[in-house]
């Protein structure tokens, strides 16, 4: 397909739900796999909801999945510029045109008057007051008021909104790529404000002529938006583009992991997993998000491309290229997408697994130095290869693997009970010995020198490496004892061989 543009729009709320990174990646997906546009687009055109650092986290949130746009605000582009806050004259001048040519209106009624209106309403059974063909003609407006008697409250500054003028009996079609044809009548609709008293656009005007102008082809969005684009396909008809319009494609809802419901940032906080790509932390809210969770970018876009979205085989594992090779809109599901977490954290682990060990490294040397533990990064290389087959994120390297740079004691105790027994402790000093005579200290000359041990003394795998692992590692679990012994290094070996055999006489 030819000119394929398409947008990621988000409003700088606040953090950026997983929802929206979803979005943004879908999106990234169809342009690059359609030698198309990615454009971010930041609709703050609502001043009371702007958070302050939003779409900096926005931002950041982009660069660390590996999703860059091609235009956008700080990037430029052809059809900037790309904050609707310094878009507002072409706004208005909008707005104007579909006031000239009667698609839309004035309206100065107050707040009050609205209340008032409502408060009527409801007090005659009606509690879905709404502002349209069947109200308008009672209400303080340019169709309600004459034509001199408006232009004399606009000269006279009254504060008013703009409305569509939505006119009843029309039917709306939408081809929806992912739903099929859906469609809504006129009536359903009200007159939405286009413009508001402080002469900013809504979205709804915002998000159309934006759309229009910087000429997007798809609008692949969040099921939510579904019922406005109803609105939507009116104004692109009172514009006269309607012939030009994108084509849309509303993606499915985000499902809590039980099913029941929609995603929320709530659910992140009360089931303890990040629903955020990055931490937030804004006023009282403290958000996760999946990088200091420990997750690798690459595992969490591959997740996120599977929640509404699947190749039609049985392939899991896709790079971001061949993600965007095997992608397409045709793919995407109708129903909701089960957030499961667990689905993530084996994405990670297998991401974890094929990355080779020198590249984890500077994670790992991190993970230790948030812990205050300083690792050079062949040793920590060392680590990743050890552990990575049994951790899912990275901050468990620490967690699994500390008695790597501290001496733990003995933790598993039970085990230490039934595995050391304090008349062997001469033999098991020989042991010690033995291994104080080894000198290239590596895993493979370990191991024979506890072989020979073995040998002399009679003792068996399954009667010396508990022993020698309590010892070291507090543990009888983990990777090879050999390789844990070579990384921590001979002297601290034979030092914690020492403590560990008089830790397990006193238990
Ligand atoms: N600003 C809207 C949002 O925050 C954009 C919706 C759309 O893509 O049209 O999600």
């Amino acid at each position: 397909m030819n000119n394929v543009r398409v947008r990621f729009a988000p409003s700088p709320t606040g953090a950026l739900h997983i929802g929206g990174l979803r979005t943004a990646l879908y999106n990234y997906l169809y342009a690059r796999g359609n030698g198309g546009s990615f454009v971010l687009r930041i609709e703050d055109t609502d001043q009371k909801r702007y958070v302050a650092g939003a779409e900096a986290y926005i931002r950041e949130s982009l660069e660390w999945a590996g999703i860059t746009p091609d235009e956008g605000p700080e990037i430029g582009g052809n059809y900037g510029p790309y904050r609707q806050s310094e878009r507002r004259d072409i706004y208005r001048k909008y707005t104007q045109h579909l006031v000239d040519s009667g698609h839309a209106y004035y309206a100065f009624d107050t707040e009050a008057e609205l209340d008032q209106r409502r408060e009527a309403e409801k007090a005659a059974g009606n509690h879905n007051f709404r502002y349209d063909a069947s109200t308008r003609g009672d209400m303080r407006n340019g169709i309600s008021l004459s034509k001199e008697e408006t232009e004399k409250l606009v000269a006279d500054g009254t504060p008013y909104v703009v409305r569509l003028r939505v006119d009843p009996g029309q039917m709306i079609h939408i081809q929806d790529i992912v739903r099929g044809d859906v469609a809504f009548r006129s009536e359903e609709v009200d007159d939405k404000v286009l413009m508001k008293a402080d002469g900013l656009p809504t979205y709804h005007l915002a998000n159309v002529v934006d759309d229009h102008l910087m000429e997007i082809s798809h609008v692949i969005r969040g099921e939510e938006w579904l019922p406005s684009t109803a609105l939507h396909v009116l104004l692109y008809r009172a514009f006269g583009w309607e012939k030009t319009m994108p084509a849309f494609a509303h993606l499915p809802l985000l499902l809590k992991p039980n099913g029941k419901g929609k995603l929320s940032k709530r659910d992140g906080q009360a089931l303890g997993f990040p629903v955020f790509p990055l931490d937030w932390e804004g006023g009282e809210e403290k958000l996760d998000g999946f990088r200091e969770a420990g997750f690798l970018p690459q595992a969490m876009i591959n997740f996120l491309a599977f929640l509404g979205w699947n190749p039609g085989t049985e392939q899991e594992i896709f790079t971001l290229s061949e993600l965007v090779e095997a992608f397409d809109l045709d793919r995407i599901n109708k129903s909701g997408a089960q957030y499961d977490f667990e689905k993530a954290k084996w994405y990670n682990q297998q991401y974890l697994i094929s990355t080779p060990d020198g590249e984890l490294a500077p994670a790992v040397v991190e993970v230790f130095a948030a812990h205050g533990q300083k690792i050079d990064p062949e040793k920590a290389s060392l680590i990743a290869g050890l552990l990575k087959e049994r951790v899912h994120t990275l901050p468990e390297f620490y967690t699994q693997g500390r008695y790597f740079t501290e001496r733990v004691g003995i933790t598993d105790e039970k085990m230490a009970r039934k595995k050391w027994k304090p008349a062997q402790r001469p033999v098991f000093e020989q042991l010690r010995q033995r291994l104080a005579e080894v000198t290239d200290w590596n895993a493979t000359d370990i191991k024979s020198a506890t072989v020979a041990f073995m040998e002399d003394t009679g003792l068996g795998f399954g009667a010396v490496l508990p022993v020698l692992r309590l010892a070291v590692s507090g543990t009888t679990n983990g990777p090879d004892a050999f390789a844990i012994l070579a990384t921590i290094g001979q002297e601290e070996t034979l030092e914690r061989l020492s403590q560990g055999f008089d830790a397990m006489d006193l238990l």
